[in-house]
């Protein structure tokens, strides 16, 4: 394994791979693995498709632990694309092993703790990172602990708990419980991958590969006319911010790799009820502001205190832009999604409502990368709320009414 070091994303700081490090100990910013330079290598297998840019990983342990996360599809929506003026693809990450992209991320994280000996692994999520977490810590036979907040809505509480992982509600927000699993974790044994955790966004960086690699190919598994496979935007929902480093660091590796030759620009897309990056990026602040009281139906990415958001500015600074998207535009912009095949949760809905805004701002024949990140089918009262506006239409007959029913349309 070659030597890597740890890098502060801020000040530069460097740290040794060998101890559990994941923010600077001198500015507090997030910490990232140096960038690695590379080929991609023909397999099947995501890991060992981009092997050389993971020159830290086991990958015994990789091929021992997966679930099969990653290889997801893109397609293009012709229906979204009419309706939207712009080329619309989507990356399709409901269908990973616990129904978000965060399998990309756990996977690595879990590996980095076994390799660090921890027994016991943590998280501080109300949804997809305690599912995903709770879905490998249970294949790898370790302890799973998830950190919440007691108002956790209990339909969230089954598909955590059903792993075997424990449940503990923790009185404080989640800024504060996010810093104090760090802290506590190294205390006590538990290695916390929280949501920028540095190995989780390693694993992020599968996204940005296999969307580069779709580039190359010239976007012909899009099943349109296949002629390029460039991209204007990558448009990604933004809670914590651990998300948006990875794929941005992977096309940075490719493109430095010389693998691609131009990185697309990326729009990071928050809720309105929730959205301390936007509004520090609207305002030219170098830093966010917490959120005092976050309210937004897209709960995936509600982070009222984004650990990766000083980051996330920095970086979006020159190579996008941020911006926010009401409750209500996400809701219809779920609808859209389901409308043309595919159902998404709130959080990943907002990448659609954010390209129709830029519709009204006057974008027009760009090609947007939306990621969509998580399943609808995990959040069945999103839909309940999408459908408080109008009468829900169902038909209803006994068998001798049905012919007449369905002769009616
Ligand atoms: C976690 C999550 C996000 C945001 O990811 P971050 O890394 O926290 O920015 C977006 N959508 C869904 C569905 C998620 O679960
Ligand atoms: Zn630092």
């Amino acid at each position: 394994m070659r030597f890597m070091r740890l890098i502060c994303t801020y000040c530069g700081k460097d740290y040794p791979l060998d101890q559990p490090y994941q923010r600077c100990e001198d500015c507090g910013e997030p910490l990232e693995l140096e960038h690695s330079k590379g080929n991609l290598r023909g397999d099947s297998s995501i890991w060992r498709r981009y092997a050389e840019f993971y020159p830290f990983l086991d990958q015994k342990l990789a091929e021992r632990l997966t679930l099969g996360e990653g290889n997801t599809p893109i397609t293009i929506s012709e229906k979204l694309s009419e309706e939207l003026s712009n080329v619309v693809y989507l990356k399709d990450e409901t269908q990973n092993p616990t129904w978000s992209f965060k399998d990309r991320g756990t996977l690595i994280g879990v590996i980095r703790a076994i390799q660090l000996g921890f027994r016991k692994i943590g998280t501080v999520s109300t949804g997809n990172m305690a599912a995903s977490l709770s879905a490998y810590g249970a294949k790898a036979g370790l302890e799973s602990i998830i950190l919440v907040r007691p108002d956790i809505p209990e339909e969230k509480i089954y598909p955590i708990v059903v792993y075997g992982s424990r449940l503990i509600e923790v009185e404080a927000n989640f800024g504060e419980i996010y810093w104090k699993s760090l802290e506590l974790g190294k205390k006590v044994g538990i290695y916390f991958i929280n949501s920028d955790d540095p190995f989780r966004v390693e694993g992020y960086k599968t996204i940005g590969f296999e969307i580069g690699e779709w580039m190359l190919e010239g976007g012909k598994e899009s099943g349109k006319d296949g002629k390029d496979g460039e991209i204007d935007y990558i448009v990604v929902p933004t809670g914590s911010g651990g998300l948006l480093r990875g794929i941005m660091k992977a096309l940075f590796e490719m493109k430095s790799s010389g693998i691609i030759s131009k990185i697309p620009k990326f729009i990071s897309v928050q809720a309105e009820g929730c959205s301390p990056i936007a509004k520090a990026y609207e305002e030219g602040n170098d830093r966010i502001e917490p959120i005092k009281e976050p309210k937004t139906i897209a709960g995936a990415i509600a982070d009222p205190s984004p650990p990766s958001g000083n980051e996330v500015l920095r970086k979006l600074k020159k190579h996008g832009r941020v911006l926010a998207v009401s409750d209500r535009e996400i809701l219809e912009a779920q609808r859209m999604l389901a409308r043309s095949g595919i159902f998404v949760q709130p959080a990943s809905a907002t990448t659609i409502a954010a390209i129709r805004k830029l519709k009204d701002e006057g974008y027009e024949d760009m090609k947007f990368m939306c990621i969509l990140t998580g399943a609808g089918i995990k959040v069945p009262s999103a839909v309940k709320e999408m459908f408080k506006f109008e009468s829900l239409h169902i038909q209803k007959t006994d068998l001798s009414g049905l012919e007449k029913v369905l002769e009616g349309g």
